[in-house]
């Protein structure tokens, strides 16, 4: 297995006020003692533009947490992967699963994400995950490939993109899998994109992410076949955040 440079991504969530840029400034200073891993940040889209700044300068990539298939349009609350990109922005979250949930997106939908955010420059981060009735009946691996067929587009082969394996019962719960389970569906993504993607599945990067913490990540970023966290709570906090980085380098 190819052992690429990791990436860990912090999902902000709806977390965050003009206060928590003392984070992100605590984030910029922490993250120049690292060598070795990429870091990025996906805050709330009211403080997207306040983080760009504080990152500027620095290597800490900036992301949003989702964004609109349009351009521009009649789509009142949406942001479009362009007006990201304007903030400065190189990735968006996709197919979180609270969005899958929560706003019913469906494959198709998170596909349309991702190619709108390929048009727009930047980087989809576009997360797959069962749920643990999914998991307890043994689907697992087949949920994970039907989600990689239907939300990875076919220009994924050529543009960058990041895969994160969230399974939907670690999301916030304290609760892990075993580094077994996560090797099992890492390996399996791995072979699926490769079959569909040939040698070009090697540039793709595959986080894993669900109650990452700075106790589990040295075990969890370790596992064959992970190249990093999206990190949802713990990226909240910068000494977290950077001690889950530190675990990577
Ligand atoms: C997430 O929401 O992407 C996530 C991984 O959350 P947490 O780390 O809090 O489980």
């Amino acid at each position: 297995m190819t052992t690429r440079r990791k990436l860990v991504a912090g999902n902000w969530k709806m977390n965050g006020l003009k206060a928590s840029l003392s984070e992100v400034r605590a984030m910029v200073d922490g993250a120049k003692a690292l060598s070795g891993v990429d870091l990025s940040i996906c805050p709330p889209a009211t403080l997207i533009s306040a983080v760009a700044s504080a990152l500027e300068g620095s290597a800490i990539g900036l992301g949003g947490q989702d964004c609109h298939a349009e351009r521009s349009g009649a789509f009142t609350g949406d942001i479009s992967p362009e007006m990201l990109a304007d903030t400065g922005a190189g990735f968006v979250i996709v197919g979180h699963s609270e969005r899958r949930a929560g706003h019913g997106e469906t494959d198709a939908v998170v596909a349309a994400k991702a190619s709108a955010a390929y048009r727009a420059g930047l980087t989809p981060i576009i997360c797959v995950g069962e749920s643990l009735e999914q998991r307890d009946r043994g689907e697992t691996l087949a949920v994970i490939a039907g989600q990689l067929a239907g939300s990875i587009p076919d220009a994924a082969a050529t543009t960058p993109t990041v895969i994160a394996y969230e399974p939907i019962w670690a999301i916030g719960t304290g609760r892990t899998p075993t580094t077994a389970q996560v090797a099992e569906v890492h390996a399996a993504m791995v072979a699926t994109l490769q079959q569909r993607f040939g040698a070009a599945a090697e540039g793709i990067r595959l986080l894993y992410g669900g109650s990452v913490k700075p106790e589990n990540a040295r075990e969890l970023m370790h596992v064959p076949g992970v190249d990093g966290a999206l990190v949802g709570g713990a990226s909240l906090k910068a000494g977290d955040f950077l001690k889950i980085a530190a675990a990577c380098a």
